[in-house]
């Protein structure tokens, strides 16, 4: 494993210094798991190393009027046991419990896991749900940009080699937003997914619906919304036949952006079967624990 230098720093300020000092390809380390196993076949030999995990304003969980505010360097682990996140963005502490073993998600950061832009990352799909923006520092300056906007197709961002992504902003969620986190794995425990399905789901006292965001994740280039699939039940008391019909329009979307791969034959079905339990169950009110 091989790196060009390494610096380590404690503070932005620290971190602007050292970017400003550095010539030639910059890699940023949080936690490193995705890293340290990447960079064993010296792909970053001719990198120097900005080790931003111990910046303190990296690392903060809070909340304002409209927001939750996620450090970048917020690990898996704390975001899982968050009390506010668990309150106001329940779908992203159960996604993030969710990555890795324990072990790993006491290293994996947020920033980590939406730059390493897998499609197989496990709070993507979640963060899309909720419509999460990041906040990044380029070149000196704050630019506020759609999770959505970030990733640009599997493993590639839109972001420069200094680009530091500062904090996730995830608007709050009311406590009648229902939600469902569904993650496909190989084997039960310790798996990369498969397939991920997020989903939020609000009704008003008359069981219409006020609000349906359902994605899937470890299917598509990037995390993707899909606004035809929500306008299909917001405004709407739901049918048996409406549910059915997301569920099919949801499946159909795989093929259509993915293309047909070999993964298709399951994926897709069992996209559909999913959809239809899981909005069943939401609109019936089994809310997940
Ligand atoms: C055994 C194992 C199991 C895993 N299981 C899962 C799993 O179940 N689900 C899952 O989603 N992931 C899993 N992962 C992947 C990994 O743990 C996550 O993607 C993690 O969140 C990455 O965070 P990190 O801080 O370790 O990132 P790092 O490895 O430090 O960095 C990853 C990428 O992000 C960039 N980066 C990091 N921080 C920033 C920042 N603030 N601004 C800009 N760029 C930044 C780095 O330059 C690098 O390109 C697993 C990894 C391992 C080794």
């Amino acid at each position: 494993m091989k790196f060009r230098d390494y610096l380590k720093v404690n503070s932005l300020e620290e971190f602007e210094q050292a970017v400003a000092s550095v010539e030639g390809p910059v890699l940023l380390l949080a936690g490193g798991s995705d890293i340290l196993v990447q960079a064993r076949d010296h792909r970053f030999k001719d990198h120097t190393v900005i080790d931003v995990l111990k910046v303190e304003a990296l690392r903060e969980i809070k909340e304002t009027d409209g927001y939750l505010e996620i450090g970048a360097c917020a690990k898996q682990e704390e975001i899982a046991q968050s009390p506010l996140v668990k309150r106001y963005a329940p779908i992203l502490a159960e996604a993030a419990l969710s990555v890795g073993s324990l072990q790993i998600r006491n290293h994996a950061t947020i920033g980590g896991n939406i730059a390493n832009a897998s499609p197989a990352a496990d709070t993507l799909a979640p963060l899309a749900v909720l419509k999460a923006e990041v906040l990044v520092l380029k070149d000196g300056t704050e630019q506020r940009m759609s999770l959505l906007d970030v990733i640009a197709a599997p493993y590639k961002t839109n972001l420069g080699d200094r680009d530091l992504i500062l904090k996730v902003f995830v608007p709050k969620q009311a406590e009648s937003v229902r939600y469902n986190y569904t993650k496909l794995g190989r084997r039960k425990a310790l798996s990369i997914s498969r397939m991920t399905m997020a989903t939020l789901l609000e009704l008003d006292a008359e069981g219409v619906v006020t609000k349906f965001e359902m994605t899937v994740g470890a299917t598509f280039p990037k995390p993707m919304l899909f606004p035809d699939i929500s306008d299909m039940l917001v405004g709407k008391k739901p049918t048996e036949e409406d549910i059915v019909k997301v569920a099919r329009s949801l499946s159909d979307k795989i093929p259509e952006i993915a293309g047909v791969r070999a993964s298709t034959r399951y994926k897709q079905p069992v996209c559909r079967r999913l959809s239809e339990r899981i909005l069943k169950e939401l609109i019936e009110g089994e809310q997940d624990a």
